[in-house]
């Protein structure tokens, strides 16, 4: 089973190229901010729960990230490979997963991390949330998300060149030629 994490802090495209490497490789994307906007949209207890933190640009608590990907693991045992898109976002969920996929006799094979600088993830932030009207990219939440991922997040890094699974890939450019190079790490 292949596990491949797409990591990035937001607005680096990750959501827009773990759909296209799902659909190539026939891999299960999962994405823990679509799945946790369903629950919002949908009105659910969990939905009602996250929405005030998910709308101020916070993270949402690693005891529910840790049950939904146990659940959509169980949902899902026959998968050639999962796509992780926005999970995981501490290295308390880096280590949850880990023994998750232990228990399973899996482990992460890869972390592909799309790298794109600051002014340009902002502009992309908000041009999204001109054209998709998320309510957590207004520009005020945008530098919550930001300052979120540098405190919580981007110590993962480390967390995954220390175990040599870590490859970093250039995120501005085209789509297809970013796909590209991200099938080429995937490739090596
Ligand atoms: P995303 O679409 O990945 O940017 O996620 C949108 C929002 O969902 C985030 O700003 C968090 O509030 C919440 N969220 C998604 N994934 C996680 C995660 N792995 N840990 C904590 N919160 C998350």
């Amino acid at each position: 089973m292949h596990n491949l994490i797409l990591f990035g802090p937001p607005g680096a495209g990750k959501g827009t190229q773990a759909i296209k490497i799902a659909q190539k490789y026939n891999w299960k994307h999962i994405s823990t901010g679509d799945i946790l906007r369903a629950e919002v949209g949908q009105g659910t207890p969990l939905g009602l729960q996250v929405k005030a933190v998910m709308e101020a640009g916070h993270l949402v608590s690693d005891e529910l990230l840790i049950e939904i990907i146990r659940s959509v693991f169980l949902k899902n045992e026959d998968a050639e490979g999962f796509v992780f898109d926005g999970f995981p976002r501490t290295l308390n969920q880096a280590h949850e997963l880990d023994k998750l996929l232990c228990r399973l006799n899996h482990s992460v094979k890869q972390v592909l991390s799309l790298e794109v600088d600051e002014e340009e993830l902002v502009k992309r932030l908000l041009k999204r949330a001109r054209e998709q009207g998320r309510v957590d990219d207004t520009e005020e939440v945008i530098k919550n998300r930001l300052v979120q991922y540098h405190k919580h997040t981007k110590p993962l890094q480390q967390y995954y060149q220390d175990k040599g699974i870590y490859t970093e890939v250039y995120g501005v450019g085209g789509i297809d030629d970013i796909f590209e190079s991200l099938c080429k790490a995937i490739r090596k």
